[in-house]
This record gives structure tokens, sequence and C-alpha cells, in this order.
């Protein structure tokens, strides 16, 4: 397989390149598939219950041919997805996808457990270990470090602004050992991408050093995230017509987003031959891609703190991808988009738990409210010009091609939960007057004990700390 840059077609490169380069240093363009390979329909046809791995399986393997044998692949998979993605009926015509079943309780999981085999896979015909830099607000650093922790030949330092995030989010980072620490850096997220991305500008470093990040621009962390979708979608299939009472049903699939990774991973999944038929992109008040499905207008602007901070994001980075891929026409009759407001989505976490009794995250709850609002007629006063106004909050005035589908009751949604609700404890407990059971796996985080490693914010003393500390 090829892979081409979003920024000049005429760049081609192999896997390997793309996923240990992450972007393109002399375009700054990101790396996509020259083609999405559609699996076989007997595959895709079969009505037993599928198997995430085999399809995880299936849906990796045209990507690495002739770079990773089917054995290592298999290795890969395996180590990678000791868990699985749940797919759980809501109420009648929803179901709720559960991707908070890995070590972190979220879905950057499935990319980053991913991204790190295989990033140790093509690393190992190096001589040095490959030191990855990421700076995090949050959720990120937290699936980069646990996915990397004890992956040979890799070496990671994650850094964070001390003091803006979560206490959970915190101790999350600073636990890691051996391969991976974190920095706590006296200073805002800014402060610390800007120190990241001067030490990947640094000749002299560089001379000493090989550097990589791990962001999720990196297309070993966006094609994993297609296995879920696959997964789910066939789930649904095979099951709807005893669920839901409708024989073959368009499946539409809502994608809370902040930077679109996961939604572009639902369109490759699509490509591919899952059987989804629209996909709605509910995004909280950093509504850049609602508003430019609104008005055809593209303006990223600066990002706004929200609830669900983890969709924070007001230039949104696959954008860019999206666009490769698709028209603004095509974009508008497979997407439908959605957006909230912080109160909106705290009576979203009320709601879904009064009326079905789920307890939902804050970004799930997004999902949940639009899919609600869609088949209670959000739709039908879109398509007949009775909402029009995109700066009101709720659904975007557009018209997907799958409209009707929902408006005459032909279809099921299936609303992906992105994280565990006990990682946003304390805005589910404004909401519904109760906290959501801690998993076993985050209460233990939660008694280990604190080894970050404070850093000034100041780029000379972090270059001394990587000399003294990174071989
Ligand atoms: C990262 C994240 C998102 C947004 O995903 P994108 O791929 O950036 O759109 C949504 N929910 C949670 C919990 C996340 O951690």
């Amino acid at each position: 397989m090829f892979y081409i840059d979003t920024r000049d077609s005429s760049v081609k490169t192999n896997f390997k390149n793309a996923v240990m380069n992450g972007m393109n240093p002399q375009t700054g363009g990101l790396y996509v598939p020259e083609s999405f390979p559609r699996l076989d329909n007997a595959f895709i046809n079969k009505t037993l219950e599928p198997s995430f791995r085999d399809i995880a399986f299936n849906m990796a393997r045209p990507y690495c041919e002739g770079e990773i044998p089917d054995d290592e692949l298999m290795k890969i998979i395996q180590d990678a997805y000791p868990f699985s993605p749940k797919t759980i009926p809501l109420d009648r015509t929803s179901y709720i996808l559960e991707l908070f079943h890995g070590p972190t309780c979220a879905f950057k999981d499935f990319g980053a457990r991913f991204m790190a085999r295989v990033m140790s896979y093509f690393n190992k015909e190096e001589g040095s270990p490959l030191h990855i830099l990421v700076a995090t607000s949050g959720d990120t650093g937290s699936a980069v470090g646990s996915a990397f922790q004890d992956v040979e030949g890799l070496d990671v330092t994650i850094l964070y602004p001390e003091g803006k995030i979560s206490e959970i989010q915190e101790k999350q980072l600073s636990t890691f050992t051996g391969n991976v620490r974190a920095l706590k850096v006296k200073g805002t997220f800014d402060d610390c991408q800007k120190l990241v991305k001067t030490a990947f500008t640094d000749t002299d470093l560089r001379k000493s050093l090989r550097l990589s990040s791990a962001n999720s621009i990196n297309i070993s962390r966006l094609l994993p995230q297609s296995f879920y979708y696959m997964y789910s979608a066939l789930t649904v299939r095979n099951r709807a017509s005893l669920d839901t009472k409708i024989d073959e049903p368009a499946i539409i699939v809502i994608v809370p987003s902040g930077n679109f990774g996961n939604l572009t991973s639902g369109l490759i999944a699509r490509e591919m031959g899952a059987p989804i038929t629209g996909f709605v992109a509910a995004t909280n008040i950093n509504r850049t891609v609602p508003d430019w499905i609104a008005t055809g207008i593209y303006t990223p602007r600066p990002s706004i703190e929200t609830y669900a901070n983890a969709m924070d994001v007001g230039a949104p980075s696959n954008y860019e991808r999206i666009c490769a891929l698709y028209s603004l026409d095509e974009v508008k009759e497979l997407l439908a988009s959605y957006w909230l407001d912080n109160d909106g989505i705290k009576e979203a976490i009320e709601n879904c738990n009064k009326k079905t009794g789920y307890i939902i995250d804050p970004h799930g709850a997004i999902g949940w409210k639009a899919w609600h609002d869609i088949k209670n007629g959000a739709l039908r006063d879109v398509a007949s010009g009775l909402k029009n106004d995109y700066n009101k909050v709720g659904l975007t005035p557009s018209v997907p091609k799958w409209a009707n589908e929902v408006i005459n009751n032909n279809a099921v949604g299936i609303i992906l939960e992105t994280a565990h609700p006990a990682k946003f404890g304390q805005i589910v407990y404004d909401a519904i007057g109760r906290e959501p059971a801690i998993p076993e796996r985050l209460q233990e985080v939660l008694i280990k004990p604190d080894r970050s490693i404070p850093m000034e914010n100041d780029y000379n003393q972090f270059k001394d700390w990587i000399c003294a500390n990174l071989k």
C-alpha cells in the first residue's frame, strides 16, 4: 500500500515511513492510504457473532502488506487487544458502543496500543531506541503512556501542564515506570507543546537522539479505530431485527468529535464495507465543523473549555484528511452535525439516565442527545425548513442523504461512548446526584506513587534534562 500526502499528491511513501514520521516534515501534510480496500463480501455477510480480533486482522492487513508479515501482524493485534469494544442495546432504536474497556478507560487505547506495537516492530531494524515526546492536556498522554509501557525499543516522555488537568488524569500520567515518564511543566498546555516542537526542530539534539511524536495525526492511530466501527455495525446488522423489529435498518453512527480522528476512522470503515449509512458529528461549543457544514465556510478558531474537555478543539487536525477524501457535498450527504453547550451537556447526562438508566460521560452525552433529538423530529424540522439557524444549539440545518430513513422510522443509531463516566465523576455527580462506580483499573492507579518530574517552562532546562536522561 502507498500513502499519499494531503498537501502534495506526488508524494508516495510506504507504511513504515508514514508511521515513523507521523506527518511529512517537508510539506506539513498528513498521510492517507491511496485506497481503502473493501473486505470480502463473504466476510462481511457472515451472520455469526463477529470476532473483534478477526476483524482487526483482516482490516489491518492491506495497509501493512509487504511490510509486516501475517504472523507478526496477528501478534501485534493479539497483544494490542486483550479487551474488546461492547455494543449494548439502549432502547428500541439505539445502541451504545462502549469504547472504554481498555486500560485507560477511553477509546484512544485502541489507536495508541496498535501504534506502539507497529512502531516497535519497525524499530527492530534500528540499533537504538526511538524516543517519543508527547505534550498532553489529558487523555492522549495516558493512553499513549499506557500503550507504550514496556514495549521494546520505545521510550516515552510526556509533558503536561501542572495543575491544569483533573486529579484522576494527573494520577494516570504521573504513575508510569520504566520506559515511560511524565514531566509536570510549570506552564500551560501550549507551553508543553512548544517545548516538544522546539525539541523536534533542534538539529543539535536530533544528532544524538531519534525523536518521534505519537499524536492523533499518525495514520497508525487512525486505521485501528476503524476496526470497532466494522465490529459494531456488523453486530447491530445481525441482531437489529430482533432488538428493534426493523428488518434491514439504516445504521447511523453518532460520533462525539474533537480532532475528528475518530470520525475519519468511521469513514474509512464505511469505505471498507461496514454497513453504515451515515454519521452524526456531535461536538461541544467548539463547533467549527458544524458551522462548516451549515455554511460551507471553514473557520478554525481558538478552543474554548467545556465539560467535554477531550473535544475542546477549535482547529480539528483531521479536517485536512476529510477534505482530501471527500468534497463538501459528499460530506453533507453522509454527515449530519450537532452541537451542545455546557448546560445542554449536563441536562443530556441527566435525561439519558432518567430515560434509559444508563450513566453516560459528558462526551457520549452529546452523542446521545443528538440521536434522541434526531429521532424525535429534529431532522424533520431541519428538512422542512422549520429550523434554519445554525447559531442555535442542536442539529445543524443541513439535510443528509439518509434523512428519510430516520423520518420513516427505518434507522437505528450507534452512539459511541468514548470514555468511562468515572473519569468525569464530578460532572456526572452534578447531573444525576451520584458518582459512577470507579473501575478497578482506575482505582489501582489512584493508589500508586507519584513519579512525575518537575520541569520549568524553559527550553534550555528541558534540553539539559533530555541530554542527561534520555539515551
Ligand atoms: C479524544 C477524545 C474525543 C475526541 O476524539 P477525536 O478523534 O479527537 O475527534 C472524544 N471523547 C473522548 C473521551 C476523547 O478522549
